[in-house]
């Protein structure tokens, strides 16, 4: 797939899921159009907090910075449009246990399967974008999921009739992570970790405020499970039991 071909794939899929998004909730214009990428005034306003650097979409004109807040019991819109659920070796381990598995290959054999994408997501330092290819085991959303599956929005199984998850405190990382996605790099011989927010238009947690003060509870809740989640997909790089490739 051409770069083109994969930025208009990835708005069709954004602009599906907005649609969706807004029968239920009042999206403001300015952040659909930051959903939809169509704002070439936004800057990343980069905040340190504990181990992240925090990347926020921020619009310099009028002062404002992209905050985040979550809906849930209102809303369980990303447990009911999961696209994938990538998997650490943590994450194998604790899931395997929790469905009662004797050990991980019987949970990886039945309860996982393979895939391939490619995440357009991380940023360098010098704000140029990096095309990651990810291999991953990932947890099945459907008991027959397989890999024509992968990132197609299909609602969660362990999402139970009252909008909770079933395995919530053994869920995966990517599920703690949401909405933010994280990246590492090597700065100075050190893992710097990185991250900001997912703008798949599937979250209608998202608004504006000129206050940076407003956002910052989330940042200081995040930073410890966005770094431990960061390490943890190194750790499962490592293990090989995932791969990365950037171009
Ligand atoms: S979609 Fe957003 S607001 Fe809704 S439950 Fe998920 S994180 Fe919270
Ligand atoms: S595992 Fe739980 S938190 Fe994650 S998508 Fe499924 S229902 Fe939602």
């Amino acid at each position: 797939m051409t770069p083109v071909d994969r930025e208009s794939k990835k708005v069709n899929e954004i602009l599906i899921a907005l649609e969706n998004l807004s029968k239920n909730w009042k999206i403001d214009p300015v952040v659909r159009d930051m959903h939809l990428g169509l704002r070439s005034d936004v800057k990343d306003y980069i905040i340190k907090v504990n181990q992240i650097t925090y990347h926020i979409p921020y619009l310099p004109e009028t002062s404002d910075f992209l905050k985040w807040d979550c809906f849930w019991p209102e809303c369980h819109n990303c447990c009911d449009r999961q696209g994938r659920l990538p998997l650490t070796s943590k994450d194998v381990s604790v899931i395997s246990k929790k469905l009662g598995y004797p050990n991980r290959s019987e949970f990886l054999k039945s309860e996982t399967y393979v895939s391939t994408w490619e995440s357009p997501s991380s940023t360098s330092k010098n704000d140029s974008q990096i095309i990651t290819t990810l291999t991953m085991v990932n947890l099945k959303r459907k008991k027959n999921e397989s890999e024509i599956d992968n990132g197609k929005p299909i609602s969660c199984r362990f999402l139970d009739g009252c909008g909770s998850c079933e395995i919530n405190s053994s869920k995966p990382g990517v599920c703690w992570l949401y909405p933010f996605f994280s990246w590492s790099q090597n700065e100075n011989n050190r893992v710097s970790v990185h991250a900001s927010y997912q703008l798949t238009g599937d979250c209608p947690g998202f608004s504006l405020t000129k206050n940076l003060e407003d956002i910052m509870p989330t940042l200081l809740n995040y930073s410890a499970i966005i770094y431990n989640y960061t390490m943890n997909v190194n750790t499962t790089l490592r293990e090989g039991l995932a791969r990365i490739d950037m171009a």
